[in-house]
């Protein structure tokens, strides 16, 4: 039997609760195609700031290099700064393992009313790539003159050849796998003067290794406009590190699902493990009443399984979700607008998997 192991780290607040509904399904769904998963755990939290001063051990990083995937909660909990839970954990080990990909689908799900409501499931369906370690979020630049009339801040975006094209022939790569023929770029070469330009040299440059692809380039601010308007035209969007950051969540907000929406930060090459986790935070608002939607943490699970080559188990799950999803009678938590609590929801999905 092919064995993963898989490293486990809740985090705060309903990472909690919503991660043992990821697990349970995990179960069933290796227990149908033959696969086990090894779960390793690691509390790694705010919690463990408050004790020792660090969100992990020392030697942390070391300690998740040999597993097959890492499988994230939320971290983040009122008191510790969003900079200390970031900065201590989450960066570390994007950085670390070379998570340079940061995958996440637009979907509208059955049984879920968007915010746009005249959309049907199946007219919001794509994948927002967005590029994961360069570009606008560098720690090039500084502040001058401070305190003097000229003070100014200067911050410099860095795009480098490498870190262009492999985002972008990932997201090729991506378009051809999924069967979904077009890849826009967002881009913002008419007010941006030096990156984007380069950006757009290089998608045009990639696109014509693949030929079969169709592509076009919309400036962010249109873009923005037509992910509300007109999300039927994606297939594939791929977009800079800031760009794609707001992208990433515009996409869930447009389904109306943030709190059922999954994301990965991926290394493609398998080299190092990646991250797979749900888009929402910790929710200490609900954090402890058993009532979290655990859909971000289970979809989140199916990509990890995507990722490893097992697509049938992945979509065996996105499968057991929509299902349940477009049930009436299926729980729903209060999210979803009924009363059912995390574990009725996850054992809902776990038993729709077995079929
Ligand atoms: P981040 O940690 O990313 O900064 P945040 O503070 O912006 O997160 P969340 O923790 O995601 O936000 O919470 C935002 C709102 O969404 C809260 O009201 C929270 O209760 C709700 N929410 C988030 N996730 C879920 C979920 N899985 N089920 C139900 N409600 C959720
Ligand atoms: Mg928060």
């Amino acid at each position: 039997m092919q064995q993963y192991e898989l490293a486990v780290l809740p985090g705060d607040g309903i990472g909690n609760e919503v991660m043992p509904e990821a697990l349970r399904v995990l179960d069933v769904v290796g227990a149908k195609h033959g696969v086990r998963f090894e779960y390793r755990h690691f509390d790694w939290s705010c919690e463990t700031y408050k004790r020792t001063g660090a969100m992990m051990p020392a030697d942390g990083l070391a300690r998740l290099r040999d597993h097959d995937a890492i499988l994230l909660g939320a971290v983040g909990w009122p008191g510790v700064p969003d900079h200390i839970s970031l900065w201590g954990l989450l960066l570390p080990i994007r950085r670390e393992f070379d998570q340079y990909v940061n995958l996440r689908p637009v979907r509208l799900l059955p049984g879920v009313t968007p915010p746009v409501r005249d959309k049907q499931p199946g007219d919001i369906d794509f994948w927002v790539v967005r590029e994961n370690t360069e570009g606008e979020y560098s720690q090039l630049g500084g502040r001058q003159g401070e305190g003097t009339p000229t003070e100014m801040v200067l911050q410099t975006a860095a795009f480098t050849r490498r870190g262009t094209d492999r985002i972008m022939r990932y997201a090729f790569e991506l378009a051809r796998k999924l069967g979904k023929p077009h890849v826009t770029s967002a881009t913002k070469s008419n007010g941006i003067y030096h990156s984007m330009p380069y950006w757009d040299e290089r998608f045009a440059a990639i696109a014509a290794e693949y030929p079969d692809v169709t592509v076009d380039q919309d400036h962010i601010d249109i873009l923005c406009a037509r992910f509300v308007m007109s999300p039927e035209r994606f297939d594939v969007v791929v977009a800079s590190n800031l760009f794609g950051d707001i992208l990433s969540d515009l996409g869930p907000g447009v389904t109306g699902t943030i709190g059922v929406a999954p994301s990965g930060n991926i290394n493609p090459e398998r080299e190092c493990p990646s991250t797979f986790e749900p888009v929402h935070g910790s929710a200490p608002d609900i954090a402890g009443r058993g009532i979290a939607n655990p859909i971000g943490q289970i979809w989140s699970a199916a990509m990890m399984l995507d990722h490893l080559g097992l697509a049938e188990a992945g979509a065996d799950v996105v499968g057991a979700i929509e299902r349940v999803l477009a049930d009436p009678s299926a729980p729903r938590t209060p999210d979803l607008g009924g009363r059912a609590t995390t574990a009725d929801l996850g054992g809902a999905i776990a038993d729709a998997v077995k079929g």
